[in-house]
């Protein structure tokens, strides 16, 4: 196996035994780079920074220094974490060329532990979409090919599409990614890979561009479990710089990975949501979730029948909450703090005016639009106020549902990959992608995403794992 293709756990044992070198390592993830240009996975590429971490990385195991969970490890961060020194844009053109002074405190954890930074990875614009087709910067593609239709580009999920599409790609080990309704467990799930949104309030917000922020969590991408359970214990952790993030223990999840399944399985209880049969779900999708429940048994697990009753209010609370978030997180935009600014404006009020309307796209506009209206004195109670109440009742949901169950098991998506075409029309369909993640950032709870089969046309399904608050 190419060395940019092995899990993080792997390439760790292989670096300590001086198998390869971290710039060895770094050198075929950059190789892989160069050969997928055409995936767009990259908004920004370091490939200096990349080589002189790699080095820094060699000599500290040369020289027998204290070497940290990931060092010398190629990694690919999500263009919404702010990186000192490193264009951040967010996915926007509104922040081209901003070059943030300081680092975000999931990345700064990275570098501490001796991650090798790549560069900066895609993502739909303020990580408002499903399909990373928001993106000032084009489109990323998925690596993924249907069977009977090779030459038809599929989208690679979204918001985090850049992050799953580069590790799915092999350009990189893992790669940092965020999730408001989905963006980490969504794209997992279209390129085959795994990805975890913790608790919110585990990983600190610091430093990370806002979409919504009571919703808002960063987590990772990697292609195993171990590898997820690896890097996720060393971005999260206690963050003074944000208010919201939780004094907790980080519990070491690499090591209650045993590696024997059945002993790790046995006895758990795993709840089946009977509010997520919903129709629009695929035959291929109820199947491979059939088959999931059934090799869960196999390892021992007890199988209950679950309610979350307010499951059908998720998504249109989220879309009242997320766009609420967003108006305000996204006011400081003004052409005059970051970033881009219209040429020439004629006055103040026309600077603003032309710095949002030419720097933002049109699903950030959107929702700036409905943010502002479900705010609005008008509208506040029949709206917003309403989400919230049902934001209440869907959190109450899973509480009770945990009093039953140790884990939930539900599809990540209802179906696989599909091409920009297929959804773009109608907002609502692309809306519907998160029928199933969205409920955990609205209660806050966490999530995962694991590869789980292949459908007919050859593309891969995930199944999503939900656990109670900091059960990761
Ligand atoms: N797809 C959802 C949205 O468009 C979720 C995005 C996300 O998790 N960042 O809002």
């Amino acid at each position: 196996m190419s060395l940019n293709n092995l899990t993080i756990t792997k390439a760790l044992e292989c670096l300590d035994k001086k198998e390869f070198s971290s710039v060895e390592l770094t050198q075929e993830c950059q190789k892989a780079m160069d050969a997928h240009k055409d995936l767009n996975c990259f908004i920004t590429d370091t490939p200096e920074r990349a080589l002189n971490d790699a080095k820094a990385s060699d000599e500290r195991r040369a020289t027998g220094k204290s070497i940290g969970k990931l060092d010398g490890i190629p990694m690919a961060i999500k263009d919404l974490f702010c990186t000192k020194g490193i264009q951040t844009t967010a996915g926007s053109n509104i922040l081209k060329g901003f070059v943030p002074e300081y680092e975000s405190t999931v990345t700064q954890k990275m570098w501490d532990a001796g991650a090798v930074c790549l560069g900066k990875v895609s993502c739909d614009e303020f990580a408002m979409g499903s399909a990373n087709i928001t993106s000032a910067y084009g489109d990323v593609i998925n690596p993924w090919k249907h069977k009977n239709d090779p030459s038809k580009k599929l989208v690679p999920g979204g918001s985090s599409g850049g992050s799953s599409a580069a590790v799915a790609a092999g350009l990189c080990l893992g790669a940092t990614g965020t999730d408001t309704g989905g963006s980490i467990r969504q794209p997992a799930a279209l390129t085959g890979i795994c990805g975890v949104k913790p608790t919110y309030g585990r990983a600190s917000r610091w430093g990370t561009v806002a979409f919504a922020s009571s919703l808002d969590q960063a987590g990772v991408f990697a292609r195993s479990v171990s590898d997820c359970a690896l890097f996720l214990e060393t971005i999260c952790g206690h963050d003074e710089k944000d208010s919201t993030s939780a004094n907790m223990n980080v519990p070491e999840w690499s090591k209650m990975i045993t590696g024997d399944v059945q002993k790790d399985i046995k006895g758990m209880k795993i709840g089946i949501p009977k509010e997520y049969k919903i129709d629009g779900i695929r035959p291929e999708t109820q199947k491979i979730w059939d088959q999931g429940v059934a090799w869960l048994k196999e390892q021992g697990a007890q199988i209950v029948d679950i309610s979350l009753p307010h499951t059908q209010y998720a998504l249109p609370a989220y879309y009242i909450l997320a766009p609420a978030e967003a108006s305000s997180n996204l006011a400081r935009y003004d052409g005059l703090r970051y970033g881009y600014r219209a040429p020439d404006p004629k006055n103040l009020d026309d600077m603003y005016e032309r710095t949002r309307g030419t720097g933002f796209g049109e699903e950030v506009k959107a929702r700036i639009m409905v943010g502002t209206y479900v705010l609005s004195a008008g509208y506040y109670d029949a709206y917003y106020i309403k989400a919230q109440r049902l934001r209440r009742l869907i959190y109450n949901d899973f509480v009770n549902a945990f009093k039953q169950c140790d884990a939930i098991l539900t599809p990540a998506t209802p179906g696989a990959a599909f091409s920009k075409d297929e959804k773009s029309k109608d907002p609502l369909d692309m809306y519907l992608e998160d029928v199933f993640t969205v409920s955990a950032n609205i209660a806050g709870i966490p999530g995962m995403s694991v590869p789980a089969g292949l459908t007919d046309n050859g593309l891969p399904l995930g199944l999503q794992i939900l656990g109670a608050h900091w059960d990761e």
